[in-house]
């Protein structure tokens, strides 16, 4: 990738007291990227957008946008992104229009760019048949396209979305993300949080942030590809015992439960199958059948997040966890 980068994190940190939510992040996202930022609840994902956003003071590195400091120069660089947070703000007494244009009016765009702007997000967000709805009255679905177009009135080159698709339907889901594709064909990087992996699958870059430290970052196909064991997957009855008494074998790290069928995580599934088709260690369970399977991200991000690393061959750039 030879565009430059539009976001470089510098051992980036937040601490609240003794809770230490950020650790020391180093990376940078170039332009033009889908960047999704992945990881449990609590993992840190949120405090590092609003330190990117410069609504909380990082206590110790530092991070840019465009070159300069996201906290120092906050006021500056303000103008260079929108943000939707997951609470976002919506004047519930207004109308979808008038909310678009007040937040058009809060960023300063002139009115003779602000009226075809908003018509353009109408379309976009497919809010024109509700256009003098008052945003109150909106679906939850619809609130959330209307906050991302309260995000894009002043046209920003940079979008941080946190959680812009959780508790949306799959069609508003898709709608929200056909709306980021048009976007980043438009030249727009798009930093998102997330804890679909199915979303991961859909950015250009994906970052694995645990405990406020990066795990790995790379783009979808090549931390799949880092899934260097063969991932074996098992039919076998009854299945919840059979998930249980798998965990507990010698030379299994872990198993999930996919469709009705068992993920077997190992660093060897072969000499598992091997050993079990000599003798099958589980009188009381029905080995039905098995085959090989190609690793998802929630594979890949399992295996990241549980430290299997028998099973990893992480990808050039990832960023080992800073000691
Ligand atoms: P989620 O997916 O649930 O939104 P997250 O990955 O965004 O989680 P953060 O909200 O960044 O995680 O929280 C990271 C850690 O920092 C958590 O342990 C959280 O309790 C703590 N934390 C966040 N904000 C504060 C705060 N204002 N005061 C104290 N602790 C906080």
């Amino acid at each position: 990738m030879d565009a430059p980068p539009i976001i470089v994190l510098d051992r980036l940190g937040k601490s609240y007291g003794h809770v230490k939510a950020v650790e020391a992040l180093s990376f940078a996202i170039p332009k033009g990227e889908i960047f999704g930022f992945l990881g449990a609840n609590g993992a840190g994902k949120t405090t590092t957008m609003r330190m990117l956003c410069g609504l909380t003071c990082p206590t110790s590195g530092h991070a840019t946008i465009d070159g300069r400091d996201v906290w120092r120069d906050r006021q500056f660089v303000r103008a260079r992104f929108g943000y939707m947070a997951q609470k976002f703000s919506l004047y519930p007494d207004l109308t979808v229009l008038e909310n678009l244009r007040f937040f058009g009016g809060a960023y300063h765009v002139s009115g003779a760019l602000l009226g075809p702007r908003v018509e353009r997000l109408l379309q976009q967000t497919d809010l024109v048949p509700k256009r003098n709805e008052l945003a109150g009255s909106l679906s939850g679905g619809m609130k959330q396209l209307l906050a991302l177009g309260c995000a894009l009135v002043h046209a920003p080159p940079l979008l941080f979305l946190d959680e812009p698709t959780s508790g949306l339907d799959p069609v508003h889901r898709q709608q929200m993300w056909n709306l980021l594709y048009d976007l980043s064909h438009e030249g727009m990087t798009i930093f998102v949080t997330t804890h679909y992996m199915d979303e991961a699958e859909r950015c250009t870059e994906v970052g694995f942030l645990q405990h406020g430290r990066l795990l790995a970052q790379a783009p979808p196909r090549e931390l799949k590809e880092s899934f260097k064991a063969r991932l074996l997957e098992l039919d076998v009855e009854p299945t919840m015992p059979a998930l249980r008494r798998l965990r507990e074998s010698p030379g299994v790290l872990g198993v999930s439960l996919r469709s009705g069928s068992l993920r077997v995580y190992a660093a060897d599934g072969e000499a598992l199958v091997a050993g079990w088709r000599e003798r099958w260690p589980f009188p009381d369970l029905q080995w039905l059948g098995h085959r090989w399977v190609e690793p998802d991200m929630e594979d890949v991000f399992t295996a990241y997040s549980q430290g299997y690393h028998a099973l990893l061959n992480p990808p050039a750039p990832a960023s080992a966890p800073a000691a």
